[in-house]
């Protein structure tokens, strides 16, 4: 009798298995050139068509289409390709489109060759609050064989939009722009313990700005990085709540803010955000394989930044993370057997994590090949000690969650970090 429970339960424990897949995670990191190369600058403007009173836009920051024809009256074929090549498979999208009369218009998109479809389209009608299409209006073609991840992606979709004179905005992520992003670190910045400035600029002039968060004269520093990759914004959403948990009026926060001084760069790759980029900066590298080079201008600003705050202060940095997306939460770690200045932190404080979050089991991956340093994790860890990671959320990851695990991961953080001070 008791052997056929323990087989009913394995049965049981296996079948739940098979139906939640976990995202195994990337291949290895490969070492790539990281010195410019040209992009394709996109046409911007407005586009209409014969007998037709529609009207497609991708004149504003932030937009990528790179072409829309008509195959009928109802029926439009965008075409979405990057700014250069090869490139990972993150086909950023975001247009407006309006007619004078209302109607229902089907628009087709489609990619470069080799690229499917990934970022499920939101709509918002102001550019700053955005919705998901309803499914019923949604249609994949060419679907991959895999339940999950990038062999799951269709080839293309089919939309369909409600139209009409007032803009509809269509993108395949919130649009956070550099904009946006300032204004929301100044907004922080109100607070009289944070503070904002510039540590350097990007190739086509824009601000790389560092949010401080505590007394800059600390010895004990974390750095917190996000959206290296510019379609990425679940990451910065994740970023945002974290951040805002560490500048929060908790006394959990204000005693961490005594001991702790926190440096955000909120958005890393403001020219690849604005000009709806992929990927790539406006160099047309991808900045996460430049922190052993540091041929970019952004990854150069944060690489000398962390050097004067060592020699200013005679500190630590403690801990730093790196905040992306991917199809599924997971995180990049460091070998736990390899020490920096607060060892096994990040495997006690993602175990934390776990634990407060019922039925949350997110992959962790870490990585002991730590040069050449590659990536920001490894740079972090090799050049200072830093106990790091990246923070991978899912593209999907519904928000309130995104909110709720940015101040559940911050106030863990703050808890452990202050405990492991006073050891
Ligand atoms: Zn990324």
């Amino acid at each position: 009798m008791k052997n056929i429970f323990l087989i009913i339960s394995v049965f049981v424990t296996l079948q739940v298995k098979a139906q939640t897949p976990k995202f195994q995670g990337q291949p290895p990191i490969k070492i790539i050139n990281t010195e410019s190369k040209p992009i394709q600058t996109q046409w911007k403007g407005t586009s209409t068509f014969k007998d037709s009173d529609i009207v497609f836009s991708n004149d504003f920051v932030g937009a990528r289409l790179n072409g829309i024809v008509k195959r009928n009256d109802s029926t439009y074929t965008a075409l979405i390709t990057s700014e250069n090549t090869p490139i990972n498979i993150s086909p950023w999208y975001a247009f407006k489109v309006w007619a004078t009369e209302k109607k229902s218009i089907n628009v087709v998109l489609t990619y470069q060759e080799t690229v499917k479809h990934r970022y499920y389209p939101k709509l918002s009608s102001d550019g700053v609050h955005w919705s998901s299409l309803d499914s019923i209006n949604y249609t994949e073609y060419e679907k991959g064989d895999a339940d999950f991840g990038p062999g799951a992606l269709p080839l293309y979709v089919k939309i369909r939009l409600e139209i009409g004179p007032d803009t509809l905005w269509v993108s395949g992520q919130e649009l956070e722009t550099s904009s946006r992003v300032f204004t929301w670190a100044d907004s922080l910045s109100q607070k009289p313990f944070v503070q904002t400035r510039s540590i350097g600029k990007s190739e086509q002039g824009r601000d790389l700005n560092l949010l401080t968060v505590g007394d800059p004269e600390s010895k004990n520093m974390l750095i917190v990085i996000s959206r290296q990759h510019p379609p990425e914004v679940t990451g910065y959403l994740a970023m945002k709540a974290f951040v805002e948990n560490l500048s929060s009026d908790s006394k959990l926060a204000r005693k961490f803010r005594k001991k702790f001084t926190t440096y955000v760069i909120p958005l890393m790759n403001p020219d690849g955000v604005d000009n709806g980029h992929w990927r790539h900066n406006a160099g047309g590298i991808d900045l996460n394989r430049d922190w052993a080079n540091f041929n970019q201008p952004e990854t150069q600003a944060v690489k000398e930044f962390m050097q004067n705050k060592i020699n200013e202060t005679q500190g630590k940095f403690y801990f730093g993370i790196d905040f992306h997306s991917t199809w599924d939460d997971i995180y990049y770690t460091v070998d736990p057997k390899l020490k920096g200045n607060m060892p096994n932190l990040v495997y006690d404080w993602l175990d934390a994590i776990k634990k407060r979050i019922d039925g949350y089991d997110p992959n962790i991956k870490s990585n002991d090949k730590i040069q050449p340093t590659t990536v920001s994790r490894n740079y972090f860890f090799a050049a200072y000690g830093a106990e790091a990671l990246v923070f991978e959320i899912g593209d999907n990851t519904p928000r309130p969650f995104i909110k709720e695990k940015g101040r559940i991961s911050a106030n863990v953080l703050m808890e452990m970090m202050l405990d492991r001070l006073k050891k």
